[in-house]
Protein backbone atom coordinates (compact mmCIF):
# COMPACT_ATOMS: atom_id res chain seq x y z
CA UNK A 1 0.00 0.00 0.00
CA UNK A 2 1.04 3.30 -0.91
CA UNK A 3 1.77 6.02 2.30
CA UNK A 4 -0.86 8.29 2.05
CA UNK A 5 0.02 12.34 3.24
CA UNK A 6 -2.67 14.43 4.43
CA UNK A 7 -2.91 18.51 4.31
CA UNK A 8 -1.04 20.25 7.54
CA UNK A 9 -3.30 22.74 8.58
CA UNK A 10 -3.24 24.50 12.03
CA UNK A 11 -0.20 22.32 12.99
CA UNK A 12 -1.76 18.95 12.07
CA UNK A 13 -2.28 16.49 9.45
CA UNK A 14 -6.13 16.45 8.01
CA UNK A 15 -7.81 14.29 5.92
CA UNK A 16 -9.54 15.82 3.31
CA UNK A 17 -13.06 16.79 2.62
CA UNK A 18 -13.61 14.65 -0.55
CA UNK A 19 -11.80 12.04 0.95
CA UNK A 20 -9.87 11.40 -2.15
CA UNK A 21 -5.94 10.89 -3.26
CA UNK A 22 -3.70 11.27 -5.92
CA UNK A 23 -1.25 9.33 -7.41
CA UNK A 24 2.55 10.03 -7.62
CA UNK A 25 5.30 8.66 -9.35
CA UNK A 26 9.17 8.32 -9.43
CA UNK A 27 10.09 9.80 -12.65
CA UNK A 28 13.57 7.63 -12.47
CA UNK A 29 11.92 4.38 -12.28
CA UNK A 30 7.81 5.26 -13.09
CA UNK A 31 7.32 2.82 -10.61
CA UNK A 32 4.02 4.55 -8.23
CA UNK A 33 5.01 6.06 -5.08
CA UNK A 34 2.96 7.58 -2.29
CA UNK A 35 -0.61 9.48 -2.70
CA UNK A 36 -0.95 13.08 -1.83
CA UNK A 37 -4.57 14.75 -0.42
CA UNK A 38 -6.66 15.61 -3.20
CA UNK A 39 -7.82 19.19 -2.07
CA UNK A 40 -11.25 20.76 -2.64
CA UNK A 41 -12.37 24.47 -1.91
CA UNK A 42 -13.19 22.98 1.73
CA UNK A 43 -10.10 22.20 2.54
CA UNK A 44 -8.42 25.51 1.13
CA UNK A 45 -11.57 27.39 3.40
CA UNK A 46 -10.33 25.51 6.17
CA UNK A 47 -6.27 26.29 5.74
CA UNK A 48 -7.01 29.76 4.67
CA UNK A 49 -9.24 30.72 7.91
CA UNK A 50 -6.46 28.80 10.34
CA UNK A 51 -4.45 30.70 8.45
CA UNK A 52 -6.37 34.32 9.65
CA UNK A 53 -6.43 32.91 12.85
CA UNK A 54 -2.83 32.53 13.66
CA UNK A 55 -1.64 35.68 11.71
CA UNK A 56 -2.38 38.76 13.97
CA UNK A 57 -0.70 37.57 17.05
CA UNK A 58 2.74 36.30 14.45
CA UNK A 59 2.35 39.71 12.90
CA UNK A 60 2.44 41.56 16.40
CA UNK A 61 5.34 39.57 17.56
CA UNK A 62 8.34 41.18 18.12
CA UNK A 63 10.78 41.15 15.06
CA UNK A 64 13.34 39.96 17.11
CA UNK A 65 10.78 36.53 17.89
CA UNK A 66 9.39 36.41 14.15
CA UNK A 67 12.96 36.38 13.65
CA UNK A 68 14.07 33.51 16.01
CA UNK A 69 10.97 31.64 15.20
CA UNK A 70 12.45 31.34 11.05
CA UNK A 71 15.87 30.32 12.56
CA UNK A 72 14.61 27.22 14.45
CA UNK A 73 12.58 26.53 11.12
CA UNK A 74 16.12 26.53 9.37
CA UNK A 75 17.50 24.47 12.29
CA UNK A 76 14.95 21.76 11.17
CA UNK A 77 15.28 21.95 7.72
CA UNK A 78 18.99 21.25 8.15
CA UNK A 79 18.43 18.31 11.23
CA UNK A 80 15.86 16.79 8.38
CA UNK A 81 17.94 17.28 5.58
CA UNK A 82 18.16 14.30 5.12
CA UNK A 83 14.43 12.87 5.73
CA UNK A 84 14.21 15.93 2.94
CA UNK A 85 16.34 15.09 0.53
CA UNK A 86 14.79 11.23 0.72
CA UNK A 87 10.75 12.70 -0.04
CA UNK A 88 12.05 14.78 -2.48
CA UNK A 89 14.02 11.76 -4.63
CA UNK A 90 11.07 10.02 -4.34
CA UNK A 91 8.65 12.07 -6.33
CA UNK A 92 11.65 14.03 -8.76
CA UNK A 93 14.20 10.93 -9.35
CA UNK A 94 16.75 13.65 -8.31
CA UNK A 95 20.32 13.05 -7.87
CA UNK A 96 21.76 13.14 -4.45
CA UNK A 97 24.08 16.60 -5.10
CA UNK A 98 20.93 17.93 -6.58
CA UNK A 99 18.94 17.14 -3.65
CA UNK A 100 22.08 18.56 -1.37
CA UNK A 101 21.98 22.07 -3.09
CA UNK A 102 18.12 22.59 -2.43
CA UNK A 103 17.58 21.61 0.68
CA UNK A 104 20.96 23.87 1.83
CA UNK A 105 18.88 26.72 -0.37
CA UNK A 106 15.74 26.18 1.23
CA UNK A 107 17.38 26.45 4.58
CA UNK A 108 19.45 29.19 3.89
CA UNK A 109 16.45 31.27 2.90
CA UNK A 110 14.85 31.00 6.53
CA UNK A 111 18.14 32.39 7.94
CA UNK A 112 18.24 34.67 5.14
CA UNK A 113 14.82 36.60 6.25
CA UNK A 114 15.46 35.55 9.92
CA UNK A 115 18.40 38.12 9.59
CA UNK A 116 16.91 40.50 7.01
CA UNK A 117 13.56 41.28 9.26
CA UNK A 118 15.59 42.60 11.90
CA UNK A 119 17.49 45.07 10.21
CA UNK A 120 14.34 46.55 6.94
CA UNK A 121 11.69 48.34 8.41
CA UNK A 122 9.89 51.80 7.92
CA UNK A 123 11.70 55.51 8.00
CA UNK A 124 11.00 58.42 9.68
CA UNK A 125 10.16 61.28 6.85
CA UNK A 126 10.93 65.16 8.57
CA UNK A 127 7.99 67.24 7.31
CA UNK A 128 9.46 70.05 9.61
CA UNK A 129 7.95 70.71 12.99
CA UNK A 130 4.51 69.76 14.31
CA UNK A 131 4.09 66.72 12.70
CA UNK A 132 6.09 63.17 13.74
CA UNK A 133 5.60 61.37 10.47
CA UNK A 134 7.04 57.60 9.81
CA UNK A 135 6.17 54.50 7.42
CA UNK A 136 5.75 50.88 8.47
CA UNK A 137 6.04 47.63 6.75
CA UNK A 138 2.92 45.97 7.76
CA UNK A 139 1.80 41.75 6.37
CA UNK A 140 -1.02 41.76 3.85
CA UNK A 141 -1.94 38.89 6.09
CA UNK A 142 -3.37 35.99 4.49
CA UNK A 143 -0.44 35.07 1.55
CA UNK A 144 -0.80 32.00 -1.20
CA UNK A 145 1.78 30.15 -2.46
CA UNK A 146 1.27 28.03 -5.36
CA UNK A 147 4.44 26.34 -6.40
CA UNK A 148 5.70 24.18 -9.38
CA UNK A 149 7.38 20.30 -9.41
CA UNK A 150 11.17 21.61 -10.75
CA UNK A 151 12.92 22.33 -7.80
CA UNK A 152 9.40 21.38 -5.00
CA UNK A 153 10.66 22.21 -1.52
CA UNK A 154 13.46 24.97 -2.86
CA UNK A 155 10.77 26.94 -4.50
CA UNK A 156 8.21 26.91 -2.06
CA UNK A 157 10.57 28.37 0.84
CA UNK A 158 11.90 30.92 -1.64
CA UNK A 159 8.05 32.53 -0.96
CA UNK A 160 7.52 31.22 2.16
CA UNK A 161 10.58 32.57 4.29
CA UNK A 162 9.62 35.88 3.14
CA UNK A 163 6.17 36.07 3.01
CA UNK A 164 6.08 34.51 6.80
CA UNK A 165 9.59 36.84 7.96
CA UNK A 166 6.94 40.41 6.85
CA UNK A 167 4.12 39.16 9.46
CA UNK A 168 1.87 37.15 6.81
CA UNK A 169 0.67 33.68 7.87
CA UNK A 170 0.96 31.29 4.13
CA UNK A 171 -1.19 29.05 3.33
CA UNK A 172 1.22 27.18 0.28
CA UNK A 173 -0.20 24.39 -2.37
CA UNK A 174 2.73 22.52 -4.34
CA UNK A 175 2.61 20.50 -7.13
CA UNK A 176 0.28 17.79 -6.90
CA UNK A 177 3.15 15.50 -8.17
CA UNK A 178 5.83 16.85 -5.50
CA UNK A 179 3.88 17.78 -2.43
CA UNK A 180 5.32 15.39 0.01
CA UNK A 181 8.27 18.12 0.37
CA UNK A 182 6.54 21.07 1.26
CA UNK A 183 4.72 18.90 3.58
CA UNK A 184 6.97 17.33 5.85
CA UNK A 185 8.85 20.86 6.18
CA UNK A 186 5.11 22.82 7.63
CA UNK A 187 5.24 19.41 9.97
CA UNK A 188 9.28 20.16 10.79
CA UNK A 189 8.28 23.89 11.25
CA UNK A 190 5.58 23.45 13.47
CA UNK A 191 7.46 20.81 15.77
CA UNK A 192 10.50 23.51 15.66
CA UNK A 193 7.96 25.65 17.33
CA UNK A 194 6.14 27.86 14.76
CA UNK A 195 3.28 28.86 15.82
CA UNK A 196 -0.02 26.69 14.50
CA UNK A 197 -1.74 27.91 11.67
CA UNK A 198 1.01 30.37 10.66
CA UNK A 199 2.57 27.81 7.82
CA UNK A 200 -0.54 25.43 6.22
CA UNK A 201 -0.50 23.13 3.13
CA UNK A 202 -3.18 22.04 0.79
CA UNK A 203 -2.27 19.42 -1.78
CA UNK A 204 -4.26 18.93 -4.80
CA UNK A 205 -4.62 19.83 -8.63
CA UNK A 206 -4.22 23.14 -9.63
CA UNK A 207 -8.19 23.85 -10.79
CA UNK A 208 -9.30 22.03 -7.74
CA UNK A 209 -6.86 23.55 -5.05
CA UNK A 210 -4.73 26.15 -6.47
CA UNK A 211 -7.82 28.14 -8.34
CA UNK A 212 -9.80 28.47 -5.11
CA UNK A 213 -7.01 29.52 -2.92
CA UNK A 214 -6.48 32.40 -5.60
CA UNK A 215 -10.07 33.11 -5.27
CA UNK A 216 -10.41 32.66 -2.00
CA UNK A 217 -11.95 36.19 -0.02
CA UNK A 218 -9.39 36.17 2.44
CA UNK A 219 -6.32 35.88 0.77
CA UNK A 220 -4.49 38.98 0.63
CA UNK A 221 -1.56 38.58 -1.82
CA UNK A 222 -0.51 35.43 -4.46
CA UNK A 223 3.44 34.01 -5.02
CA UNK A 224 3.03 31.76 -7.91
CA UNK A 225 6.10 30.18 -9.62
CA UNK A 226 4.99 28.41 -12.89
CA UNK A 227 3.87 28.55 -16.54
CA UNK A 228 3.12 31.49 -18.17
CA UNK A 229 -0.58 30.11 -19.32
CA UNK A 230 -1.09 29.37 -15.58
CA UNK A 231 0.53 32.61 -14.33
CA UNK A 232 -1.87 34.77 -17.05
CA UNK A 233 -5.02 32.42 -15.60
CA UNK A 234 -3.87 33.00 -12.16
CA UNK A 235 -3.66 37.00 -12.71
CA UNK A 236 -7.20 37.63 -14.23
CA UNK A 237 -8.02 35.21 -11.22
CA UNK A 238 -6.11 37.41 -8.44
CA UNK A 239 -7.44 41.08 -10.86
CA UNK A 240 -11.00 40.46 -9.88
CA UNK A 241 -10.57 40.91 -6.29
CA UNK A 242 -7.63 43.25 -7.05
CA UNK A 243 -4.99 41.30 -5.10
CA UNK A 244 -1.56 41.85 -5.87
CA UNK A 245 0.60 38.77 -6.91
CA UNK A 246 4.47 37.60 -7.62
CA UNK A 247 4.81 35.62 -11.13
CA UNK A 248 7.78 33.53 -11.59
CA UNK A 249 7.41 32.26 -15.05
CA UNK A 250 9.15 31.07 -17.89
CA UNK A 251 12.63 31.68 -19.49
CA UNK A 252 14.40 31.13 -22.75
CA UNK A 253 17.76 32.51 -21.45
CA UNK A 254 20.81 33.73 -23.48
CA UNK A 255 24.33 32.88 -22.90
CA UNK A 256 26.20 35.50 -24.96
CA UNK A 257 29.79 34.51 -25.22
CA UNK A 258 32.24 37.11 -27.30
CA UNK A 259 35.50 35.50 -29.26
CA UNK A 260 37.49 37.19 -26.15
CA UNK A 261 36.00 35.99 -23.04
CA UNK A 262 36.88 32.64 -21.09
CA UNK A 263 35.77 30.11 -23.59
CA UNK A 264 36.20 27.29 -21.01
CA UNK A 265 34.02 28.34 -18.70
CA UNK A 266 31.65 29.58 -21.07
CA UNK A 267 31.56 26.26 -22.37
CA UNK A 268 31.11 24.81 -18.78
CA UNK A 269 28.09 27.12 -18.13
CA UNK A 270 26.21 26.07 -21.28
CA UNK A 271 26.81 22.72 -20.42
CA UNK A 272 25.81 23.53 -17.18
CA UNK A 273 22.51 24.71 -18.48
CA UNK A 274 21.58 21.18 -19.95
CA UNK A 275 22.89 18.79 -16.90
CA UNK A 276 21.79 21.20 -13.58
CA UNK A 277 17.96 19.45 -13.26
CA UNK A 278 18.32 17.82 -16.48
CA UNK A 279 17.44 21.51 -17.78
CA UNK A 280 14.21 21.60 -15.86
CA UNK A 281 14.71 25.48 -14.36
CA UNK A 282 13.04 28.63 -15.62
CA UNK A 283 16.34 30.82 -15.24
CA UNK A 284 18.59 28.04 -17.47
CA UNK A 285 20.20 29.40 -19.93
CA UNK A 286 19.76 27.05 -23.28
CA UNK A 287 20.20 29.86 -25.64
CA UNK A 288 24.01 29.69 -26.29
CA UNK A 289 24.78 33.12 -28.94
CA UNK A 290 28.35 32.66 -29.98
CA UNK A 291 30.70 35.40 -31.84
CA UNK A 292 30.30 34.33 -35.71
CA UNK A 293 34.59 33.73 -35.23
CA UNK A 294 34.50 31.39 -32.41
CA UNK A 295 31.10 29.38 -32.87
CA UNK A 296 31.65 26.88 -34.75
CA UNK A 297 34.43 26.14 -32.12
CA UNK A 298 32.29 26.86 -28.92
CA UNK A 299 29.67 24.58 -29.88
CA UNK A 300 31.75 21.83 -31.13
CA UNK A 301 33.00 21.93 -27.46
CA UNK A 302 29.59 22.35 -25.99
CA UNK A 303 28.33 19.47 -27.85
CA UNK A 304 31.36 16.92 -27.51
CA UNK A 305 31.13 17.43 -23.36
CA UNK A 306 27.06 17.58 -23.32
CA UNK A 307 27.56 14.08 -25.18
CA UNK A 308 29.37 12.54 -22.44
CA UNK A 309 26.77 13.29 -19.74
CA UNK A 310 25.22 10.56 -18.16
CA UNK A 311 21.53 9.53 -17.13
CA UNK A 312 21.79 9.16 -13.59
CA UNK A 313 25.47 10.04 -12.86
CA UNK A 314 25.29 13.85 -14.19
CA UNK A 315 21.93 14.30 -14.54
CA UNK A 316 18.16 13.42 -13.06
CA UNK A 317 15.00 12.73 -15.36
CA UNK A 318 12.22 14.67 -16.34
CA UNK A 319 9.91 15.40 -13.37
CA UNK A 320 6.40 14.63 -14.65
CA UNK A 321 5.03 12.44 -17.77
CA UNK A 322 3.76 15.23 -18.86
CA UNK A 323 7.25 16.97 -19.20
CA UNK A 324 8.87 13.98 -20.83
CA UNK A 325 6.09 13.93 -23.48
CA UNK A 326 6.97 18.08 -24.16
CA UNK A 327 10.02 17.39 -24.60
CA UNK A 328 10.09 14.66 -26.87
CA UNK A 329 7.26 16.19 -28.77
CA UNK A 330 10.22 19.55 -29.22
CA UNK A 331 12.80 17.13 -30.28
CA UNK A 332 10.14 15.54 -32.83
CA UNK A 333 8.64 18.31 -34.18
CA UNK A 334 12.26 20.27 -34.82
CA UNK A 335 13.39 17.03 -36.65
CA UNK A 336 10.17 17.27 -39.14
CA UNK A 337 11.02 21.14 -39.79
CA UNK A 338 14.67 19.85 -41.01
CA UNK A 339 16.51 20.79 -37.88
CA UNK A 340 19.42 17.86 -36.70
CA UNK A 341 20.47 17.53 -33.78
CA UNK A 342 24.17 17.67 -33.32
CA UNK A 343 24.14 15.31 -30.09
CA UNK A 344 21.18 13.95 -28.69
CA UNK A 345 17.58 14.11 -29.96
CA UNK A 346 15.35 11.56 -28.12
CA UNK A 347 14.32 8.74 -25.37
CA UNK A 348 17.07 6.39 -24.23
CA UNK A 349 16.19 2.74 -25.81
CA UNK A 350 17.54 0.79 -23.97
CA UNK A 351 19.02 0.68 -20.47
CA UNK A 352 18.35 1.61 -16.76
CA UNK A 353 17.33 5.13 -18.24
CA UNK A 354 14.68 3.97 -20.56
CA UNK A 355 12.78 2.60 -17.36
CA UNK A 356 13.04 6.47 -16.51
CA UNK A 357 12.00 9.63 -17.70
CA UNK A 358 14.94 10.48 -18.70
CA UNK A 359 15.93 12.84 -22.08
CA UNK A 360 18.98 12.09 -23.57
CA UNK A 361 20.94 15.85 -23.54
CA UNK A 362 20.24 17.94 -26.79
CA UNK A 363 22.02 20.06 -29.00
CA UNK A 364 20.85 21.56 -32.23
CA UNK A 365 24.30 23.84 -33.53
CA UNK A 366 23.12 27.38 -36.06
CA UNK A 367 19.40 27.29 -34.99
CA UNK A 368 17.27 29.94 -37.15
CA UNK A 369 16.03 32.47 -34.35
CA UNK A 370 12.28 32.27 -36.29
CA UNK A 371 12.42 28.29 -35.08
CA UNK A 372 10.31 27.10 -32.19
CA UNK A 373 13.47 25.32 -30.79
CA UNK A 374 15.14 28.78 -30.10
CA UNK A 375 11.95 30.50 -29.03
CA UNK A 376 10.05 28.29 -27.30
CA UNK A 377 10.37 27.44 -23.54
CA UNK A 378 11.31 23.48 -23.86
CA UNK A 379 12.38 22.86 -19.66
CA UNK A 380 14.56 20.00 -21.01
CA UNK A 381 18.17 19.28 -21.61
CA UNK A 382 18.02 20.67 -24.65
CA UNK A 383 20.51 23.84 -26.20
CA UNK A 384 20.83 25.58 -28.92
CA UNK A 385 23.71 27.19 -30.52
CA UNK A 386 23.58 30.17 -32.91
CA UNK A 387 26.07 32.88 -34.01
CA UNK A 388 26.35 36.46 -33.81
CA UNK A 389 27.99 39.06 -35.84
CA UNK A 390 29.19 42.10 -33.33
CA UNK A 391 28.10 43.68 -30.21
CA UNK A 392 24.68 45.48 -31.63
CA UNK A 393 23.90 41.86 -33.10
CA UNK A 394 24.82 39.91 -29.97
CA UNK A 395 22.35 42.28 -28.22
CA UNK A 396 19.43 42.40 -30.32
CA UNK A 397 19.48 38.70 -30.64
CA UNK A 398 19.33 38.04 -26.81
CA UNK A 399 16.08 39.82 -26.85
CA UNK A 400 15.35 38.22 -29.23
CA UNK A 401 12.66 36.65 -27.09
CA UNK A 402 9.38 36.94 -25.29
CA UNK A 403 11.40 36.32 -21.94
CA UNK A 404 13.51 38.53 -19.84
CA UNK A 405 14.34 36.29 -16.66
CA UNK A 406 17.92 35.46 -16.61
CA UNK A 407 21.27 35.97 -19.06
CA UNK A 408 24.88 35.51 -19.55
CA UNK A 409 27.57 37.27 -20.59
CA UNK A 410 31.51 36.25 -21.28
CA UNK A 411 33.58 38.89 -22.49
CA UNK A 412 37.46 39.69 -22.00
CA UNK A 413 36.05 43.59 -22.15
CA UNK A 414 34.91 44.29 -18.98
CA UNK A 415 33.82 47.38 -20.33
CA UNK A 416 31.79 45.78 -23.10
CA UNK A 417 30.17 43.11 -20.94
CA UNK A 418 28.52 45.62 -18.49
CA UNK A 419 27.27 47.10 -21.38
CA UNK A 420 25.55 44.32 -23.45
CA UNK A 421 24.57 43.52 -19.61
CA UNK A 422 22.50 47.07 -19.28
CA UNK A 423 21.08 46.00 -22.72
CA UNK A 424 20.12 43.02 -22.33
CA UNK A 425 15.99 42.64 -20.97
CA UNK A 426 16.21 40.39 -18.44
CA UNK A 427 15.72 40.07 -14.52
CA UNK A 428 19.69 39.14 -13.84
CA UNK A 429 22.44 38.99 -16.16
CA UNK A 430 25.39 37.32 -14.67
CA UNK A 431 28.84 38.77 -16.61
CA UNK A 432 31.72 36.54 -16.78
CA UNK A 433 29.88 34.23 -13.93
CA UNK A 434 29.23 36.40 -11.30
CA UNK A 435 27.03 34.88 -8.50
CA UNK A 436 23.76 35.21 -8.11
CA UNK A 437 22.81 34.58 -4.96
CA UNK A 438 19.64 34.53 -2.20
CA UNK A 439 21.01 38.16 -1.52
CA UNK A 440 20.56 39.11 -5.43
CA UNK A 441 17.10 39.90 -6.35
CA UNK A 442 15.49 37.53 -9.32
CA UNK A 443 12.40 37.99 -11.18
CA UNK A 444 11.57 38.49 -14.42
CA UNK A 445 10.82 41.20 -17.50
CA UNK A 446 8.36 40.44 -20.46
CA UNK A 447 6.83 37.01 -19.92
CA UNK A 448 9.08 36.00 -17.59
CA UNK A 449 6.71 37.79 -14.99
CA UNK A 450 6.70 39.99 -12.35
CA UNK A 451 6.85 41.00 -8.80
CA UNK A 452 10.55 40.04 -6.98
CA UNK A 453 11.86 36.66 -4.81
CA UNK A 454 15.14 36.70 -3.29
CA UNK A 455 17.37 39.46 -1.78
CA UNK A 456 15.60 42.69 0.50
CA UNK A 457 12.97 43.25 -2.33
CA UNK A 458 11.52 40.15 -1.54
CA UNK A 459 10.33 41.41 2.14
CA UNK A 460 9.56 44.45 0.40
CA UNK A 461 7.02 42.43 -1.82
CA UNK A 462 5.32 41.11 0.50
CA UNK A 463 4.72 44.08 2.63
CA UNK A 464 2.59 47.13 2.14
CA UNK A 465 3.63 50.47 3.19
CA UNK A 466 1.54 52.99 6.07
CA UNK A 467 2.42 55.95 6.30
CA UNK A 468 1.41 57.34 10.08
CA UNK A 469 1.75 61.09 10.75
CA UNK A 470 1.02 62.61 14.00
CA UNK A 471 0.40 66.62 14.47
CA UNK A 472 1.91 67.73 17.73
CA UNK A 473 0.32 70.53 17.75
P1 LIG B 1 3.76 23.22 -15.25
O1 LIG B 1 3.08 23.47 -16.55
O2 LIG B 1 5.22 23.44 -15.27
O3 LIG B 1 3.31 21.98 -14.55
P2 LIG B 1 1.91 24.82 -13.86
O4 LIG B 1 1.86 26.28 -14.02
O5 LIG B 1 0.84 24.00 -14.49
O6 LIG B 1 3.33 24.40 -14.32
O7 LIG B 1 1.96 24.40 -12.32
C1 LIG B 1 2.55 25.17 -11.31
C2 LIG B 1 1.63 25.19 -10.11
O8 LIG B 1 0.41 25.80 -10.52
C3 LIG B 1 1.27 23.83 -9.56
O9 LIG B 1 1.14 23.90 -8.15
C4 LIG B 1 -0.09 23.56 -10.21
O10 LIG B 1 -0.89 22.66 -9.48
C5 LIG B 1 -0.68 24.95 -10.19
N1 LIG B 1 -1.74 25.15 -11.17
C6 LIG B 1 -1.84 24.59 -12.41
N2 LIG B 1 -2.99 24.96 -12.99
C7 LIG B 1 -3.64 25.79 -12.12
C8 LIG B 1 -4.88 26.49 -12.14
N3 LIG B 1 -5.70 26.43 -13.18
N4 LIG B 1 -5.19 27.25 -11.06
C9 LIG B 1 -4.36 27.33 -10.00
N5 LIG B 1 -3.19 26.68 -9.92
C10 LIG B 1 -2.82 25.91 -10.97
Amino acid sequence: MPLRHDHWIAGKAEAPAGGAYLPTIDPATRQPGDEVARGTAADVDRAVTAAADAQTDWARAAGADRSEALHRVADAIEDGSAELMDVERACTGKLPGQLRLEVDMSAAYFRYYAGVLRSVGGRTIDLGAGNHTYTRLEPYGVVAAITPWNLPLNQACRALAPALAAGNAVVAKPSELTSTSTLLLARLATEAGLPDGVLNVVTGTGPEAGTPLAAHPTVRRIAFTGSVATGRHLATVAADRLVPLTLELGGKSPLVVFADGDLDRAVAAAVGAVAFNAGQVCSATTRLLVEATVHDEVAARVVDAVARLEPGVDFGPMITEAQYDKVLDHLAAARVSGLAPATGGGAYEDGPAAAGLYVRPTVFVGVPPEAPLAREEIFGPVLVTMPFADEPDAVARANDTDYGLVAGVWSGDVARGLRVAERIEAGQVAVNGGALTIETPFGGFKQSGYGREKGIEALHDYAQTKTISLSLD
